[in-house]
């Protein structure tokens, strides 16, 4: 059966234009962004005539060998991603870029995020005859952007992106251009950056251009796309319906802390969220704060800042292990976080704990973690979460997309605290992550999407909307009951 769930994606997206090393280029580019994925990796070249295309399972480092690079010489343009991947489409064939070869033109393709109405769309397509060969979204874009009767490649593009919903970025190669495209909310994100020779760049995140040594020139705005090729760079709007709404998990989680998101740097919007959070809860008894590397040690030294306390290593990261999350099964997953972190016994010993992680999803590491901390003999443990409760599923293309997965959609603090051993826990509230994050509310291209902590969903919900509704816990119902602003009178999702 088609795997439902198996659809969402986080993942890295590049792109270069004209540029004599454009594979090499883009190779660093992924590499910068391999925290976005670490399932699968490709890259497709081009030189202007013929197309060539090398993808593999896994880092980078495997998915792309030295003989693979080899073949992806002396070609002036490329794309590449980094795939990160659920249970369940797994094989090497849903590894992207894609690469299509029509009798007109050939298309490489790839793209971050989830599409919540591809499913859908999907069965209308079959239905008229279209044949998938993966089970992922990029090929449905592809589909479109062939049917479409419009004259041009790039009309047909617009067209195309106008039917898809969900929140998404795509990188998309042909020999006319390299073309980057953003969701109507901005939910994930996309940003141009130069070479010192004049070659531009797409990528998922602002670090990849840095590494390049590259410039940054923009951001690509809510229902944006560019064009680049050999006359320079274009902006278009591909729709005037737009509504920015850029993902708090982001900045939360996902992104790099040396990454600039619509102008904020993530290091300082975790920093921030730490103090707030030490504002809003303070552990009163603790001698220490330690953070979960990697992502919530920029929180953990706000947090520390503003209490005054020591900021301590209380736990070693083991760098070569995968993130935990993208281990497929729970058994996994929960050895997964035996060996990804250690305690640093001497540390802790004998020590009452501030424990500051970013979020807290299934529960799983923050139980792990508590109990290992106490067994190297830390005294309290009172762990301070640097995001809100994570109540509701995500749609858009951060794999937490069922409500049963979610321990805050079910567990009150307390109880949570109960379940992973901790002596307390608090969260950060929704208003100091918005303030945390601090972006410039008199921009149009600022908002944020906080689906995942207040169940308001920016870019609606489509094909996942039934099943949503069918399983809200009673702790969610409560929620948007009382946060009734997010429905309309009829009491549909109110965006
Ligand atoms: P858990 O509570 O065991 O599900 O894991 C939570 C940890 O996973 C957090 O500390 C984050 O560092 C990380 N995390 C949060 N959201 C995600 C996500 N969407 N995908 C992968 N990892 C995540």
């Amino acid at each position: 059966m088609y795997d439902f769930n198996g659809l969402n994606e986080e993942c890295g997206v590049f792109g270069i234009w004209n540029h004599p090393e454009s594979a090499q280029l883009t190779y660093m580019g992924l590499h910068s962004l391999q925290h976005r994925g670490q399932e699968g990796a490709g890259i497709v070249c081009s030189d202007g005539k013929e197309f060539v295309s090398e993808r593999g399972l896994g880092l980078l480092t495997d998915a792309i060998n030295k003989t693979k690079m080899s073949h992806l010489q002396d070609y002036q343009y490329a794309i590449g991603h980094v795939r990160y991947a659920t249970s369940g489409n797994k094989g090497i064939e849903n590894i992207q870029p894609f690469l299509y070869h029509f009798y007109d033109m050939s298309v490489g393709v790839c793209h971050n995020g989830n599409l919540i109405n591809a499913q859908s769309l999907r069965q209308e397509l079959e239905h008229q005859g279209a044949i998938f060969h993966s089970s992922s979204d990029t090929e449905v874009i592809m589909h479109l952007i062939r049917r479409s009767k419009q004259p041009t490649f790039e009309e047909a593009l617009k067209e195309s992106l106008r039917i898809i919903k969900g929140g998404f970025t795509f990188a998309i190669l042909t020999k006319e251009g390299l073309y980057g495209a953003v969701d109507p909310n901005a939910i994930r994100p996309l940003v141009v950056g130069q070479m010192p020779n004049g070659a531009y760049i797409i990528a998922s995140e602002t670090c990849a251009i840095d590494v390049l040594g590259a410039e940054f020139v923009r951001d690509i705005h809510a229902g944006e796309y560019v064009v680049i090729n050999d006359e320079g760079i274009r902006v278009e709007s591909y729709t005037e319906h737009t509504n920015t709404a850029i993902s708090a998990m982001e900045y939360i989680y996902f992104a790099r802390p040396d990454s600039t998101i619509a102008g904020k740097n993530v290091h300082a919007v975790r920093k921030a969220s730490g103090k707030r959070l030490a504002q809003e809860s303070p552990a009163e008894t603790a001698d220490m704060v330690i953070g979960v590397p990697n992502s919530s040690l920029s929180a953990a030294s706000g947090y520390a800042e503003e209490m005054k306390l020591p900021y301590e290593m209380g736990l070693v990261k083991n760098q070569y292990v995968a993130r935990t999350f993208i281990q497929p099964t729970q058994e996994l997953r929960e050895q997964g976080v035996r060996t990804k972190l250690s305690p640093v016994k001497d540390i802790v010993h004998g020590k009452n704990i501030v424990l500051v992680d970013d979020s807290i999803v299934r529960g799983t590491t923050s139980k792990r973690i508590v109990r290992m901390l106490k067994e190297a003999g830390a005294k309290e443990i009172h762990v301070r979460i640097a995001s809100p409760e994570f109540m509701f599923p995500s749609f858009y293309g951060i794999d937490v997309s069922t409500t049963a997965e979610l321990i805050s959609a079910n567990k009150s603090p307390e109880e949570i605290c109960e379940h992973i051993g901790a002596d307390s826990v608090a969260y950060l509230s929704v208003d100091g992550l918005i303030d945390s994050i601090g972006l410039d509310v008199d921009s149009p291209y600022s908002g944020l999407c906080v689906e995942s902590f207040t169940g308001d969903y920016p870019a609606g919900l489509y094909d996942y909307e039934a099943d949503y509704k069918a399983n809200l816990s009673d702790r969610q119902k409560a929620y948007l009951d009382q946060n009734k602003q997010y429905f309309d009178s009829e009491g549909n999702l109110n965006v």
